[in-house]
């Protein structure tokens, strides 16, 4: 059993799968061309989530950010809580997504 390397996720597997077990990239039948437009294609898609995700991301931050500094809760309040809460959500959220577009566009050669 022949081992190749999956054009699309760059993991080892055996050339005589049809589909990457791991992304399930469909490799049966197409040639090497197809194949990487269709590794691209995969790629740019992915890509395009991580963008929306961290904008939506940085959006609940903001928003959290926003509502803090104009209503200004108190500390002890559910508001104050629900609201910092949300803000590091989707600070830590916005930075995951951003950290794995980086590590995508590496991979790209
Ligand atoms: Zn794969």
């Amino acid at each position: 059993m022949a081992l190749t390397q999956c054009p699309s996720c760059n993991k080892r597997i055996s050339s005589k799968v049809k589909e990457c077990p791991h992304c399930q990239f469909v490799l049966a039948g197409q040639s090497k061309d197809e194949m990487e437009r269709e590794s691209h294609r995969l790629r740019q898609e992915k890509s395009d989530k991580l963008v929306s995700r961290s904008m939506l991301a940085l959006l609940i931050a903001i928003a959290a950010f926003t509502y803090l500094f104009l209503q200004q809760p108190m500390p002890d309040t559910w508001q104050y809580g629900v609201s910092v809460g949300s803000m590091v959500a989707g600070l830590v959220w916005f930075v995951i997504n951003r950290v794995q577009l980086v590590f995508l566009k590496k991979k790209k050669r």
